[in-house]
């Protein structure tokens, strides 16, 4: 399948990078990142591309076995953590090992999410599945953005991500319990990155659309049920928004590379879209 051929070469290339980075430094030398859901997707194209630019990662999954094996792949500068974004103790305890293990903790990429399938009309609602999605999505984003802050603004420095989604930028994108999710994650990051400006630390998010990962080729079909399967496998393989442009995790691990790094110490509060022109000229038919 086109998407795992092409994350596979991505992996290959991070590879050579790594190799090329271990001896010319990174723009994230010696700092510690901790990022949840980064046993797959765009968390571990992003724990790869931090490592390969220096950095050591703290990689806080859900997924054991899957954490785990993606730490053994990524190396001696990655370490898995079981934590569940949902108990606030997770974060917390994924915090202080991160400050025991390496005495800091500089970047922290609040990344971990889900889709749900949920009925069109809010009338069909159901409130328990809405408070599933806000415990992950949202719960979970602000636990980690406190946490964080805990311990980066006694250092006076730091630099907080979250992922967002194009679906939190406009309306009618998706269905309505995952879109205001992501709504309230933009919201989050303005709010919270005006109050920690004060202390030194940056807040922002990334809003990708239609990346090949197990979230996108899965979860996503359910978000988007007037799209048929092979349309919509079409549309995440093709993204069909830049003409010869494959997306694939990696395009948003190098828009958190810059957000995590000194490249961006004049940016904060800022909800970064990489979508490829998606929610500027919505192109595509559903
Ligand atoms: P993915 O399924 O590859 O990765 C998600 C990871 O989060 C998995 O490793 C999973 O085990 C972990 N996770 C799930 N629930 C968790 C929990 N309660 N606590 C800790 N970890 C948990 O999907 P992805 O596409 O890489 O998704 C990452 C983020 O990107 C999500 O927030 C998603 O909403 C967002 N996003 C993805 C796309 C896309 O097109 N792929 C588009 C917009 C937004």
């Amino acid at each position: 399948n086109r998407g795992s051929i092409s994350y596979s070469g991505a992996l290959f290339a991070e590879s050579f990078h790594r190799l090329l980075s271990t001896q010319t430094g990174g723009k994230l030398q010696d700092k510690v990142a901790l990022i949840t859901g980064a046993a797959s997707g765009i968390g571990k194209a992003t724990a790869t591309k931090f490592i390969n630019n220096g950095a050591k990662v703290i990689i806080a999954d859900i997924h054991q076995q899957l954490g785990e094996e993606t730490a053994r792949e990524l190396g001696s500068n990655a370490t898995f953590i079981t934590c569940d974004v949902t108990e606030e103790s997770h974060i917390s305890n994924a915090v202080d090992f991160a400050i025991s293990k390496y005495k800091q903790l500089d970047i922290m990429y609040n990344n971990a999410g889900i889709a749900c399938k949920s009925p069109l009309s809010i009338v069909d609602l159901d409130m328990a599945l809405f408070d599933k999605v806000m415990d992950i999505n949202v719960r979970g984003v602000v636990a980690g953005i406190k946490h964080a802050a805990r311990v980066m603004i006694p250092r006076g420095s730091g630099s907080i991500l979250c992922t967002a989604s194009v679906t939190g930028v406009m309306g009618g994108i998706a269905q309505h319990t995952y879109s205001i999710s992501k709504f309230a994650v933009v919201g989050v990051v303005k709010s919270l990155a005006a109050e920690l400006c004060r202390h030194g630390i940056r807040v922002n998010c990334i809003s990708p659309f239609a990346i090949p990962t197990p979230f996108a080729l899965g979860e996503m079909s359910q978000i988007f049920p007037h799209v048929d399967r092979q349309r919509h496998v079409d549309i995440i393989h093709n993204a069909g928004v830049l003409k010869g442009v494959n997306c694939e995790p990696n395009d948003i691990a190098n828009a958190a590379l810059f957000l995590a790094s000194d490249n961006a110490k004049y940016v904060s509060g800022h909800n970064m879209v990489v979508d490829g022109g998606f929610t500027s000229f919505k192109n595509l038919h559903f």
